[in-house]
């Protein structure tokens, strides 16, 4: 069983009901953070885990949204008096902005868990993790080094486009995943509306299609209402043909059967 619970689905300037975007992923009772949202140790509280579960954390990029959660993570961790060092992959230039942030917080030293860093070369298809779940990242199409993800345990996968513009690198990652996880900024008609570096709701429900998974949940979404969610829905369903939804935090995906 591989196990998803939707810490944020929102953008970097979320509303009430969507907070900065991360997963945690769990698996054979190990915990992987993909991203470091803010408020991410009351978001794992929220599902009655403590912090100190995390074996490690997959930053996918170093836009503040993503990462500005991990000195606070760092911090409640010697709170509450783990000095562990901490595994943290992503591309060299999200590991080195992470630790100038460490170091500005003075969270360094001996009284803080180190950061354990494993610089991941954004490139295609590289091996992330091999080991309770495998883990493979490849380029996504954004403004800075960005990896998308395909994460598996046994036939379950998720896939993650991370912030992106539709690209085939994604396609081919994510080809023939249980979810796929797509970046979303809006309905195309209101695209002048959100950044050129996030895809619409249709861009999205395309690389759906071309990779053929089974279904697709639109995240790192801007704060929207009810008539707003219906569009993007409409245009994603229509795009894509299968299974669409509209990610929302402490939502939890369960892939694959027992094991
Ligand atoms: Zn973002
Ligand atoms: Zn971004």
């Amino acid at each position: 069983m591989l196990t998803v619970h939707v810490l944020g689905a929102g953008n970097g300037r979320p509303g009430a009901d969507r907070d900065t975007s991360g997963l945690l992923i769990e698996a054979a009772a190990r915990y992987t953070l993909v991203d470091c949202p803010g408020g991410v140790v009351a978001k794992m509280a929220r599902i009655g885990l403590a912090p100190e579960v995390v074996d490690r954390v997959i930053l996918t990029h170093d836009h503040v949204d993503h990462i500005y959660g991990l000195p606070h993570l760092i911090h409640a961790l010697a709170i509450g008096g783990s000095v562990e060092p901490v595994p943290v992959y992503g591309p060299a230039e999200t590991l080195e902005t992470v630790a100038t942030v460490l170091s500005a917080h003075r969270l360094v030293g001996t009284d803080y868990p180190a950061m354990e860093a494993h610089v991941v070369p954004v490139a295609s298809k590289v091996a992330v993790l091999n080991e309770e779940i495998h883990v493979v990242a490849s380029p996504a199409l954004h403004s800075r080094p960005t990896l998308a993800l395909r994460i598996a345990k046994d036939e379950a996968v998720l896939g993650l486009s991370s912030d992106s513009l539709p690209c085939a690198e994604i396609e081919q990652l994510c080809a023939d995943a249980d979810v796929l996880l797509h970046d979303c900024g809006g309905v195309e008609a209101d695209r002048a509306s959100f950044a050129s570096h996030h895809a619409s709701a249709g861009e999205a429900a395309g690389v759906a299609s071309r990779a053929g998974v089974g279904r697709l949940y639109l995240t790192h979404l801007p704060p929207v209402d009810a008539v707003q969610e219906a569009s993007m829905l409409a245009e994603a369903t229509v795009l894509f043909g299968g299974p669409v939804a509209l990610a929302r935090d402490r939502d939890r995906y369960d892939l694959g059967g027992v094991g």
